[in-house]
């Protein structure tokens, strides 16, 4: 299959749904053949169901079930990629904000662990062993895409402290291996989406219209974001076309980090 990405082998994690999912569908429709990777085995047959109803000419479809917090779980599950030729790119994406995270007073520590295992270890563990199996199959380029937020970049007025430093942590992380890899062609770049319309943030806000509102008020657009809306930025900085695109913080927000907006 001809596109921009063909001949690529991708692993998505957290691709059972929103921002992965939907990269997912871009990335099949790009040529690239794709492992979709998610901690929940149910969602991750559904999500490659529609993504073969979606593309039926996809190349290579395959799913794994993969804690991401677990580096046994990532190391095995990007190795598998060696008996295709290797890995060319990863988007580490899966991620949690838990609904008891809060301020610096009421975030419980096994809140703060968690978020911070999954977050910012599982970002870790997939860049080491994408950098790892990049050298193991001689590879001379490879796009390694992390999902970090807004809210690493702005300070939030709704309290989530534990997500938003598990961010900040992907940005600072990612950034160094940007600088530390450059000269092995391996390129790092972190994507920081505003609030969207994904069950991660509209299962908590439910039908809350205060706290949506608190958070619409934000954008210029007036509008949450779409997922799809991301995956065409995580396309581009997985695809050649961004080779020259390295430790940067991909922002897709819409203009809300640049906004000085008023609710009148
Ligand atoms: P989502 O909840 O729709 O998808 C996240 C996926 O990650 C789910 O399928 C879930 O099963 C999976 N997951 C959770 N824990 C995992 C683990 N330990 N190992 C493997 N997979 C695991 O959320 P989304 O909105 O698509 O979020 C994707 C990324 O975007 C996250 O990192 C999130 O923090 C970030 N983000 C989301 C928003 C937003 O408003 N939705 C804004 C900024 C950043």
């Amino acid at each position: 299959m001809v596109g921009r990405l063909a001949g690529k082998n991708a692993i998505i994690t957290g691709a059972a749904g929103g921002i992965g999912l939907e990269t997912a569908i871009l990335f099949a429709k790009e040529g690239a053949n794709i492992l979709l990777a998610d901690i929940s085995e149910p969602a991750l047959e559904k999500a490659v169901a529609k993504v073969k109803e979606l593309v039926p000419a996809a190349t290579r479809l395959e799913t794994r079930k993969c804690d991401v917090s677990k580096e046994a779980d990532v190391q095995a599950m990007i190795e598998s990629l060696d008996s295709w030729g290797g890995l060319d790119v990863i988007f580490n994406n899966a991620g949690i904000m838990h609904a008891n995270d809060d301020d610096a007073i009421n975030t419980p520590e096994a809140i703060w662990d968690l978020t911070h295992n999954i977050n910012v270890k599982g970002v870790w563990f997939g860049c080491k062993h994408a950098v790892l199996a990049l050298r193991r199959n001689n590879k001379t380029k490879g796009s390694i895409i992390n999902t970090a937020s807004v809210v690493a970049l702005v300070g939030a007025a709704t309290p989530q402290l534990a997500y938003t430093a598990s961010k900040g942590a992907v940005l600072a992380l990612t950034r160094e291996l940007a600088m530390v890899h450059a000269r092995e062609g391996f390129r790092f770049n972190s994507l920081c989406p505003a609030p969207l319309n994904t069950p991660l943030l509209q299962d908590w806000l439910g039908d809350d219209k205060a706290k949506r509102q608190r958070r619409e008020v934000h954008f210029p657009t007036g509008r949450f974001g779409e997922a799809v809306e991301q995956a065409h930025a995580v396309v581009f900085l997985a695809s050649d076309e961004a080779s020259f695109v390295n430790g940067s913080d991909f922002v897709v927000d819409g203009g809300m980090s640049k906004a000085y907006v008023t609710a009148e």
